[in-house]
């Protein structure tokens, strides 16, 4: 079964723009340092400020709205992009929004997506975490969604569960079709990168460009810069969503650990604190091409593509890839550490 069969509910504004980055080469050293730098704008999917759980979104509602659910629920930390934008998709879908966030403060203020959560009329439950363990709190997180969903069922709602993240073999299926649209964007504009960077954190979207690289033979190897721990099992996580979105698709393709790259080395202390790397590329990435990175994901893989850079890993002649995921409204919760 093609993409294109599958329902799918319009919510991003696409294609999204693919351009490249010629100042920041520029910055980096130019040609003879520097490979050139095309930047995927998945930032600009246009959802509620946009980002990457747009595309995964597009495909979750329809299943939701399949099974004639009438509420989303779905968690994530208190600065959760994809709480925001599911909290966006369940208004445009007309459905409810319920979502579970572990902060390490138990009154959080109203700043950055937290802010919008509540614009966007999202009923919003506080789940308290320690700072640098925000989405290790499985237990109290399970509780407390279990509670909701009984909670709105009790008022005759039908509630339906989106994975932290989005991160399901549906959600995985937004970046599978996020890859026919690159690898066409690729082939009109005679492009050919060798590698695709982008953040990654529940692997929901290494799960659909790693299975929609190998179905639409794309030219590049899919480079996941991590922003949260979990290696092993979060590769067995990956592979398991991203075969059962590839069954869902009817087709034979298989992803294993081997076919996965994910680079552990510029999580720093944890998810959601950003490393100096990741606030330096905030602000170079501003300065050069006056685009906004943000603190928990694109800060930090850029600051991988940086390092990579500069260390030679990747050579000067080669092109590539980075997929910006958005995350731009979590600035707005870090003002004075982006500025210090
Ligand atoms: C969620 C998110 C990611 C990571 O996507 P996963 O599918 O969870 O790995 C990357 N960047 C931003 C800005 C995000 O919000």
């Amino acid at each position: 079964m093609s993409i294109g069969a599958i329902p799918r509910f319009p919510l991003a504004t696409l294609p999204t723009p693919l351009q490249e980055a010629v100042r920041l080469r520029q910055a980096l050293g130019g040609p003879g340092r520097c490979p050139r730098i095309l930047l995927k704008r998945d930032d600009l999917t246009g959802l509620a400020l946009g980002g990457n759980k747009a595309r995964k979104l597009e495909y979750l509602v329809a299943d939701a709205l399949r099974q004639g659910a009438t509420a989303l629920i779905t968690t994530g930390a208190v600065q959760s992009n994809h709480a925001r934008m599911t909290a966006a998709a369940a208004r445009l879908a007309g459905l409810r929004a319920s979502l579970v966030l572990t902060s390490a403060d138990p009154n959080p203020p109203a700043q950055g997506n937290l802010l919008l959560d509540h614009l966007l009329g999202a009923e919003v439950h506080i789940v308290p975490a320690p700072a640098d363990k925000a989405l290790a709190v499985g237990d109290a997180v399970e509780e407390t969604i279990a509670r909701v969903a009984a909670e709105l069922r009790a008022r005759g709602e039908r509630p339906y569960v989106i994975p932290v993240g989005g991160s399901s073999a549906v959600g995985a299926l937004g970046y599978v079709a996020g890859t026919l649209e690159l690898v066409g964007q690729l082939a009109a504009a005679g492009e050919a990168p060798t590698r695709l960077y982008y953040a990654s954190g529940s692997r929901g979207t290494q799960a659909g460009l790693v299975l929609g690289a190998k179905l639409y033979s794309a030219p590049y190897q899919v480079y996941g810069i991590a922003v949260s721990g979990g290696g092993p099992d979060k590769d067995a996580h990956a592979c398991a969503i991203a075969n059962e979105a590839a069954a869902l698709l009817r087709v034979e393709t298989r992803v294993t650990p081997a076919d996965l790259v994910t680079d552990e080395g510029y999580i720093g202390e944890g998810y959601g604190i950003p490393t100096e790397a990741c606030l330096e590329a905030i602000r170079l990435l501003a300065r050069e091409e006056a685009i906004f990175l943000d603190p928990s994901y694109t800060g930090k893989a850029m600051a991988g593509l940086i390092d990579h850079v500069r260390r030679g890993v990747i050579r000067p002649d080669e092109t590539v890839i980075f997929l910006h995921t958005g995350g731009v409204p979590a600035n707005f919760a870090h003002g004075e550490r982006l500025l210090a």
